[in-house]
């Protein structure tokens, strides 16, 4: 993806102007096959909105995504449907709740007019196996089912489409811890077995350091950090992407994290602060923070946007960090 944006024109009331809201503000990404790239961030960065996008669900207002090095503009719908699928959050609300669950993963297949009725039967059958629920729950409406197993039977209909990319969009937020794991362990499984590639998002960020091979933070719209998921945990540079992980890890003083007042509320997304976003929140600022927006550069251990570590200075910084 590439200088990707997406604006809505929003009214808070019929009197009221009309304000842009940036839900995703030039975002940058890149992700190679089969790796998983985790995007993480509080509720309201755009995370979601990001993901319709790359579903070719939410056209962007401009920037472009490409596949293979091909828009996807170009591809249309239905050649994107073959190779992109998503799983979201609650598959309840997009699952029939009058068909069997072997007629609701059959459908892509009967849609893109892909083998016969038993054919598609069969295939359908098979991929349920696959994903934990065998043949006798063919004919089980989603109601009959756990809240994990309609996370299955949603993993079943996005794959049965041999997709290369599966886009999951907080796929086990709505499931007790226990099955949350059996499903990440389910995701894992059939990603080495059918050599798929994910876009992880979550807000869950021990989730995220399970499954991902690479993870971005986003703030604001904006992609703020990204890095190898070892290197992001493990040194995170972005003050933001520090104090996400503070405020799950249990402070340690002397950890060198700062309390960067994350309880402050999260600014208003229609009316961003100037500068770097994060500054009212930042306790790391710098004078011109306020003022100066930091790019996305690459640095030694990722790509970064923050004054602290500026593109031409970043090994020396980072070389200062691990010496000290
Ligand atoms: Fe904090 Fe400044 Fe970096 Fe923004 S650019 S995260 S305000 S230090
Ligand atoms: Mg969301």
């Amino acid at each position: 993806a590439r200088g990707l944006t997406r604006a809505f024109s929003i009214r808070a009331g019929i009197f009221a102007p009309r304000r842009t809201l940036h839900a995703v503000n030039g975002v940058d990404l890149s992700i190679r096959k089969g790796e998983v790239l985790g995007i993480v961030g509080e509720s309201g960065c755009g995370k979601s909105t990001l993901a319709r996008m790359l579903l070719g669900l939410t056209p962007p207002s401009s920037g472009s995504i490409a596949l293979d090095g091909q828009d996807i503009r170009a591809m249309g719908r239905r050649a994107m449907a073959r190779r992109v699928q998503p799983v979201f959050q609650d598959p309840y609300s997009s699952l029939n709740p009058r068909r069997g669950i072997a007629s609701i993963v059959a459908l892509p297949l009967e849609v893109h007019g892909i083998g016969t009725a038993a054919e598609r039967r069969a295939r359908a059958i098979a991929m349920l196996d696959r994903v934990g629920l065998p043949a006798r729950y063919a004919d089980n409406t989603p109601g009959q089912l756990s809240g994990g197993q309609r996370q299955r039977v949603a993993i079943a209909r996005a794959l049965v489409m041999n997709p290369e990319i599966v886009i999951c969009d907080e796929p086990t937020s709505a499931l007790d811890v226990s099955v949350q794991a059996q499903i990440l362990n389910l995701l894992m499984d059939l990603r080495r077995e059918f050599g798929l590639t994910y876009v992880f998002i979550s807000h869950n960020l021990a989730v995220v350091e399970h499954i991902a091979t690479q993870v971005a933070v986003m703030y604001l719209g904006r992609v703020v950090e990204q890095a190898e998921t070892a290197t992001l945990f493990g040194q995170p540079r972005h003050p933001y992407t520090q104090a996400l992980l503070a405020s799950v890890l249990t402070p340690e003083p002397g950890l060198g994290i700062p309390d960067t007042g994350l309880g402050l509320a999260f600014p208003d997304p229609l009316n961003p602060p100037p500068g770097c976003p994060f500054h009212p929140r930042c306790a790391q600022r710098l004078p011109e923070c306020a003022s100066r927006a930091p790019v996305l550069a690459q640095g030694p251990l990722g790509k970064v946007a923050c004054h602290l570590h500026p593109p031409g200075a970043a090994g020396l910084s980072d070389a200062g960090r691990s010496a000290s």
